[in-house]
């Protein structure tokens, strides 16, 4: 991604490739461009702008003000241990190599949030591809944020989504112990099994309720939601809410379906 004209637009992004595209900050809304119109806004026409700007709330856009940033999300690991047949992510790759986040690029985020959010709260999410495939820099996070956000006396939140087939009783403990917001990924129902797939195994939906049970029974802290990916595949939505409910993710709240595509 590359952003043009960087100074005088800090709205929008445009993000070439084989279907050219534009980000705009505010709203986080993209939108396909054709090649014109892409090539009009990289050299910053007056006309081009003027047709963006009408897609996107002018008062936020015109004013030039952003809302303050008040939460970070950490891609650790773009990398993941299973193969979604809807997954856009590439299997969390998003179209490049497999790579973890290094701790000096995860701290300096983690700074700038902090530091830039004088008396309020901040929420820290760690997403992938599966976030746990980088655990020693999940772990390190939390205790950095932690004692970051102490010594500058504001409250901090962490938040993570997982497919949770990988989560160890130390994961556990720090989920209850940080009071996290836990998004897992899981359909519900045998559709779960044939959309997501785990590499070595046909069983993802039995790994991920033996891995999620412990945090079931007794999350401490802890918020759990299901994301549910609902596709032509099976629409028989009732079913699989039965059946998430059977694994105990059911309290007011706690169930989260999403029509999306998309990472973890
Ligand atoms: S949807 Fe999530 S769990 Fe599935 S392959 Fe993509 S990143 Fe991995």
């Amino acid at each position: 991604m590359r952003v043009a004209p960087a100074v005088e637009q800090p709205w929008f992004h445009l993000v070439a490739g084989s279907q050219p595209a534009v980000l705009v900050v505010p709203g986080s809304m993209i939108f396909e461009l054709g090649d014109d119109l892409f090539a009009a806004l990289d050299r910053g026409e007056p006309d081009a702008l003027a047709e963006l700007r009408s897609y996107v709330k002018p008062a936020r856009v015109e004013s030039g003000e952003l809302p303050p940033v008040t939460a970070l999300s950490l891609n650790v690991a773009q990398a993941c241990n299973m193969s979604c047949a809807y997954c856009y992510a590439d299997e969390g790759r998003f179209g490049g190599a497999a790579r973890l986040m290094d701790k000096d690029v995860a701290f300096r985020g983690i700074d700038t949030l902090i530091t830039n959010a004088p008396g309020r709260s901040v929420t820290i999410g760690f997403i992938g591809g599966e976030p746990f495939l980088n655990r020693p820099l999940l772990h390190d996070c939390v205790d950095y944020a932690r004692t970051t956000a102490a010594r500058t006396g504001i409250a901090v939140r962490f938040s993570v989504t997982t497919n949770a087939t990988l989560l160890r009783d130390d994961d556990i403990r720090l989920l209850r112990e940080n009071r996290f917001a836990v998004t897992v990924s899981i359909d519900g129902g045998p559709s779960h099994n044939r959309q997501r797939r785990l590499h070595g195994s046909r069983e993802s939906a039995a790994a991920v309720a033996s891995g999620i049970s412990p945090l079931l029974a007794n999350p401490g802290g802890a918020r759990v939601a299901a994301r549910a990916t609902v596709t032509r595949e099976n629409l028989d939505v009732a079913e699989r809410i039965a059946r998430l409910k059977e694994l105990g993710l059911w309290k007011p709240g706690w169930l989260r379906c999403e029509p999306a595509r998309g990472p973890s």
